[in-house]
């Protein structure tokens, strides 16, 4: 079975300039990529007739299905639809079931309908309509030369529901392709070139139809298996054995065998431990609690976070010693370890994390010290205090600076064990 190759194409002026982020293609890509149907491009265009027509011309000399978003509204920026009439063929038609859905959605706002509004109801007689139940432009699907053309309003809700109760469906019935799965290991502590090091036999032994890729984020890295195959659960199973060949040999290194947020991963610990956390924060200003309550039902291991900004609150509300902080400073181990220590007794918790630092930007007096951040984990008689050095903004600084925190906890707890193990 051979895979067909779809292409996306976003349109309007906001993605040009960057106002609006493109969402759209990568949510179509991903729920296209679990039907087992490759992507060969992802082309942004503006509202331009020119652009949209060559756009149009150059993906369908290479793709078999076409994707189009945007420029579906009642405006006259919007020009997608007459385009698509005149690139198709045909005339104009008044879609009944559209039309009385638009009516009813105008009567139940109390609003008068627009002749722009009325429109909306029109479609080229060349297209099959794709209902939208949740708004007024409908979606079209084109069929030319044996390819599929569809054309999806712009407003991402809309355009995800008329892809999952309209486009998906379909594209399954005509389009029967291989299955492609993934699998990943998760990695922390490490470079991607030491892991590659680490496991290039391994990867030189996958067979062709088995694929691995290399995905580093703030202090973890992510690999990635990608297979594809006719038979999925005899793929399912052949590519287990390699996930599982990679992660014990990185052993030490792996923090989960599932592609899940790190918040996730101290939820299942602490749950599944039965202890509880707390989190004294001062760099980071309550924003790795934030993560942490990411998380549904985190309230019943994780119990707050006092975010201790001025040495007066350290001093209040962690008992830190004035003087602890007068002789090392306030960003220093000494520090972070009374916090850390003093937590635990604050609110009384198996597990406290303390973080300390100066996120920047760097000011003439404390060049040196911008980027330095202290962090110490207390619990069970034990305290392990660790110093990091972060050359980013302040914004980025923050981001690396709760992954890390997150990770060091994780660390602590797990000392010695494997839970990713089956
Ligand atoms: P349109 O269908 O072109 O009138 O788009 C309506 C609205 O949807 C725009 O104002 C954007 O905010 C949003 N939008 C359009 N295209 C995209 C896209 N590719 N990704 C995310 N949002 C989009
Ligand atoms: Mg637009």
């Amino acid at each position: 079975m051979s895979n067909i190759a779809a292409s996306i194409i976003t349109i309007g002026d906001e993605l040009l300039i960057g106002q609006t982020i493109d969402t759209n293609s990568a949510w179509i890509a991903m729920r296209l990529n679990e039907q087992g149907i490759d992507l060969l491009r992802r082309v942004a265009v503006g509202d331009e007739r020119n652009a949209i027509v060559n756009a149009l011309n150059e993906e369908l000399t290479g793709a078999s299905l076409v994707i189009i978003t945007g420029g579906l509204g009642p405006t006259a920026d919007d020009i997608t639809k007459p385009l698509l009439r005149d690139y198709f063929g045909g005339t104009m038609r008044p879609d009944e079931r559209v039309l009385a859905h638009v009516q009813s959605i105008f009567a139940k706002r109390n609003r008068p309908v627009l002749e722009r509004n009325l429109k909306q109801a029109e479609v080229p007689d060349s297209c099959t309509v794709l209902f939208n139940r949740l708004g007024t432009a409908p979606g079209m699907w084109f069929e030319k030369d044996e390819k599929v053309i569809i054309a999806l309003p712009g407003v991402p809700f809309e355009m995800a529901g008329i892809m999952t109760e309209e486009v998906l469906p379909r594209l399954k019935e005509r389009f029967k392709s291989d299955a492609i799965v993934h699998y990943s290991v998760i990695t922390a502590g490490e470079g991607e070139s030491f892991i590659a090091e680490k496991i290039q036999d391994l990867e030189e032994a996958l067979p062709a139809h088995i694929k691995l890729a290399y995905l580093p984020g703030a202090g973890a890295v992510k690999l990635r298996l990608t297979g594809k195959g006719s038979d999925e659960a005899k793929l399912n199973e052949e590519i287990q054995v390699h996930q599982l060949a990679i992660a014990t040999r990185l052993e030490d290194i792996v923090i989960s065998l599932h592609d899940v947020p790190m918040e996730q991963i101290l939820y299942n610990w602490f749950t599944a431990h039965g202890q509880t956390l707390g989190l004294a924060e001062s760099c980071t200003g309550g924003y790795i609690a934030h993560h942490i309550t990411q998380i549904a039902g985190a309230s019943s291991y994780f119990k707050g976070s006092m975010v201790c900004y001025s040495e007066e609150s350290k001093q209040h509300i962690l008992g830190v010693n004035k003087a602890t902080i007068d002789e090392n400073g306030v960003v220093s181990e000494a520090t972070v370890t009374e916090m850390a220590r003093g937590l635990l007794k604050t609110l009384d918790v198996d597990y406290a994390l303390a973080i300390t630092g100066l996120l920047g930007p760097a000011t003439p007096a404390d060049r040196e010290a911008t980027g330095t951040v202290w962090m110490a984990v207390a619990g069970k008689g034990k305290v392990s205090s660790k110093k990091f050095l972060f050359h980013y903004d302040r914004h980025r600084n923050k981001e690396v600076a709760v992954s890390m925190a997150m990770l060091m906890i994780y660390k602590f707890v797990t000392q010695g064990e494997y839970p990713w193990k089956p």
